[in-house]
């Protein structure tokens, strides 16, 4: 993978960026994603942020190499401290990371998402946090994706500013996602959570309960009812 040849999740996260936008990436690594859609005329402008120095040199690096300093800055910052309401960012993508890491990069500082509209956020696992985090902070969702690369099962939350009621098993597996039950790549995801949630439940037998023991093998029970019950199984 590089700037000019992206994988293909992270090209399904460029297409859910509007024409013109102004986009922080947060957590860029090597600025693929920025450079990208400089390159390919999508964004107007970019952000990368990094927190940790290795990726936060390969960022820097990155976009010296592609001569594009004057459209992408890149900044050694913590989740949105990279970005500063006279920005005007109003597009943010955050890839790559876990749903709950993802949902606390948006939860700390989220005042300087201001000026945002829109979030593109793929999640490695646990997408449940994101929508989760969006419910509790009035974003809703516009569109999901699921798709699979090298073995691994990735999703991608569109979200734009509003309120949105899921149910239980919406915020479990996704409102979009849901209405395909016969889409391979989900139906595979739940298959694999479910085989695990069974192993554990294994595991919880032979050893015996405490009582937090005892609420996981509950919230274990309860997920894969639901999951049963979308495939109707
Ligand atoms: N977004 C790229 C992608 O999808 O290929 C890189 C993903 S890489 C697995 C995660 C990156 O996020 C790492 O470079 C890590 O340093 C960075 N990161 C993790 N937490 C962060 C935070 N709170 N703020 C900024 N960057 C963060």
């Amino acid at each position: 993978m590089n700037a000019q040849r992206l994988s293909e999740r992270l090209t399904r996260v460029a297409s859910y960026v509007k024409t013109g936008a102004i986009v922080a990436d947060i957590g860029s690594d090597h600025a693929y994603l920025p450079c990208y859609l400089i390159h390919h005329q999508i964004a107007e402008k970019a952000i990368a942020g990094e927190v940790a120095k290795g990726p936060y040199d390969s960022a820097r690096n990155q976009i010296m190499d592609e001569k594009l300093e004057n459209k992408i800055t890149v900044r050694f910052a913590n989740g949105l401290k990279a970005i500063n309401h006279e920005d005007l960012v109003d597009t943010v993508t955050i890839a790559g990371m876990g749903g709950p890491l993802i949902a606390s990069i948006l939860d700390q500082d989220s005042d300087r998402l201001a000026t945002v509209n829109r979030l593109i956020l793929q999640p490695n696992i646990h997408a449940k946090a994101i929508r989760e985090w969006a419910n509790a902070n009035d974003w809703k969702l516009v569109a999901e994706e699921i798709l699979q690369e090298d073995d691994k099962i990735y999703e991608i939350l569109v979200l734009e500013r509003g309120k949105m009621t899921l149910s239980e098993t919406e915020f479990l597996m996704g409102p979009f996602l849901i209405t395909d039950t016969q889409n391979e790549v989900f139906r595979l995801k739940w298959e694999k959570e479910s085989t695990e949630w069974m192993r554990i439940l294994e595991a919880i037998r032979v050893a015996g309960l405490s009582s937090e023991v005892q609420l996981k093998k509950e919230e274990i029970e309860v997920k894969l009812k639901i999951v049963k019950e979308v495939f109707g199984a």
